[in-house]
């Protein structure tokens, strides 16, 4: 917990955006953000629009939020000017706080009757230690909500013209991360039954170690002529969808070199991504999605 952030964006409307939407969901009666409690809110794969609607609720209650290093700091225009905006993750080469530092930070600024928001990239409960956050939470007996998000391995994909299911390709679909908490591939998985078990397969946090673990995917038998894509900033202006065959990763220099944060997905749907690409420039000039 290093920083506190000033809030002081810009909150005015673009002309753009219409007002006959939210004044609809001005009578909706949202659930009561209670002083004392926690919201552990997913902001989803990083355009600010794919945040749920239970998500922008929260944010506009907050009287303080805590957010992680994917989180897009563009939706922070949707706090009270008053809200104290604390930044929780890794930056800078800074080493990032200890989860159980988090932890106990949620639980203090809990106990002085605030309404914490714990904002977290995508889903806060995939690949994002929300779970543990939780676990801290109820033992300190703090009364806490679950507020999914859109995981960056769904959502961002789509964003690429990437489904994850298809009926012409595959009825399953594996999450994977691609490091443990050291930063090596991780052990505790059985890659034999990963690489025969989904014919797709999508990687978080996997770009570093990328060629060890396609390496280890072929050593098992998976087809070297399978379709891999590495999406990077999905959902962002900056999106860039990166494909090849699985057999030419391990012999690639630029693959690690790819930007982060990105996912990777193994299987046929990439193919999709020719056909379906829809997130074309014209649309990146609009920043919420
Ligand atoms: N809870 C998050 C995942 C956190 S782990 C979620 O549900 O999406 C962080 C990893 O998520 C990154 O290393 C990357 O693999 C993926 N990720 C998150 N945001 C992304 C984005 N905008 N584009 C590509 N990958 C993203």
């Amino acid at each position: 917990m290093n920083t506190t952030r000033d809030n002081k964006q810009e909150k005015t409307a673009k002309p753009g955006a219409t007002a006959r939407g939210f004044a609809r969901l001005d009578n909706e009666a949202f659930p009561d953000f209670t002083p004392g409690s926690v919201w552990l809110v997913g902001a989803g794969p990083g355009a600010p629009g794919l945040l749920t609607l239970l998500g922008f609720h929260g944010l506009a209650q907050a009287d303080v939020v805590v957010y992680d290093a994917l989180v897009n700091e563009d939706i922070f225009k949707w706090t009270q000017d008053e809200a104290q905006i604390e930044f929780a993750g890794k930056r800078g080469g800074k080493p990032s706080a200890k989860q159980q530092d988090i932890s106990l930070r949620l639980v203090e600024l809990a106990r002085e009757n605030k309404r914490v928001l714990r904002l977290k990239g995508g889903d806060p409960l995939t690949f994002g230690r929300g779970g543990e956050e939780c676990e801290t939470l109820a033992a300190a007996g703090i009364p806490f909500r679950i507020v999914p998000g859109i995981t960056s391995g769904v959502g961002g994909l789509a964003y690429a013209g990437i489904p994850t299911t298809h009926r012409d390709t595959n009825h399953s679909v594996l999450f994977l991360t691609g490091h443990d908490s050291t930063g090596d591939v991780p052990l505790g998985v059985d890659w034999e039954k990963v690489s025969n078990a989904s014919p797709v397969i999508v990687m978080y946090m996997a770009v570093r170690n990328l060629p060890k673990i396609a390496e280890t995917l072929l050593e098992f038998g998976r087809n070297p002529n399978e379709p891999i894509a590495v999406v990077s900033n999905a959902s962002l202006p900056e999106q860039s969808v990166h494909s090849t065959t699985l057999g030419q990763i391990p012999n690639s220099l630029e693959i690690v070199k790819l930007p982060t944060p990105a996912l990777v997905v193994l299987g046929n749907v990439v193919d999709f991504h020719k056909t379906l690409s829809w997130y074309v420039s014209s649309l990146r000039e609009n920043t919420l999605g």
